[in-house]
């Protein structure tokens, strides 16, 4: 049986209160094959921390820097000194938003392992390249262009196709697997090791399409937007994957 890693992705949402209204629904959900972590905004990292028992701590994004002249920017050590456990590289908002080559989002993503926390390497194609089938193609582009060869395998890969994201539309748990096996060979040619590495779902993952996702043979989890806002939904999903992992 897999292990199933889940992580909510509060994006620019969330509020001293909203954390502690998190807090008060949130119980936890035990299960040792099941890992759940939420990245809220940065400044609430600490009191998401001190507030939300039974959770791990991720951040959206990093610099790719350790230290210096940067304004505005966290470093992975930093995220380290927090408590974090996973730090986001490559969501599709801050590729877009800051332009963000694959290159530099390698860097990030190195930074985040050598502060020894996990990096989460967002992947996933838009509406067009699905439409006129160079999904695989963008996909692989985004891994190679991010990792390079034989470096550390501890990492996970969530993909997000763009055109699921934040939309209500689902990849079918069909096209999600069949992405995340060739994540997988892409990851072992690459890396060139056995490591299983986690790939993660995300898109629109909710307490109704959920089971169906962690079912697929290649899906190791998922990352989770709009439905880890709330602490009922969240843990729906989380209960989605423990059934699944108990069955
Ligand atoms: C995300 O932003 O990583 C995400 C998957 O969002 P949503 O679940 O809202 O589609």
């Amino acid at each position: 049986m897999k292990n199933l890693t889940l992580i909510g992705n509060w994006k620019l949402n969330g509020s001293k209160s909203s954390i502690q209204a998190f807090s008060n629904e949130w119980h936890g959900c035990d299960h040792p094959a099941l890992t759940v972590a939420i990245a809220p905004p940065a400044p609430y990292l600490g009191y998401f921390a001190k507030t939300v028992a039974s959770c791990l701590l991720a951040a959206q994004d990093c610099s790719a820097h350790d230290e210096g002249a940067h304004t505005g920017e966290i470093s992975a050590a930093m995220l380290a000194d927090w408590g974090c456990r996973y730090v986001l590289v490559g969501h599709s908002e801050c590729r877009e938003a800051h332009a963000e080559s694959d290159e530099l989002i390698g860097e990030k993503l190195r930074q985040v392992q050598a502060a020894g926390l996990l990096p989460v390497l967002c992947v996933g194609e838009d509406r067009h390249a699905r439409e006129s089938g160079t999904a695989e193609t963008v996909v692989k582009a985004q891994l190679r262009g991010a990792l390079l060869a034989g470096q550390s395998t501890a990492l996970l890969v969530a993909y997000e196709p763009v055109w699921a994201i934040g939309t209500g539309l689902t990849a079918s748990p069909e096209q999600a697997n069949d992405m995340h096996a060739m994540i997988k060979s892409e990851l072992y040619e690459v890396l060139q090791s056995e490591q299983d590495i986690p790939v993660l779902y995300g898109g629109s993952v909710n307490p109704d399409n959920a089971r169906a996702l962690f079912e697929c043979a290649h899906v190791d989890g998922a990352l989770v937007g709009g439905a880890s806002l709330s602490a009922e939904s969240f843990a729906s999903i989380a209960r989605a994957g423990i059934n699944y992992l108990s069955h």
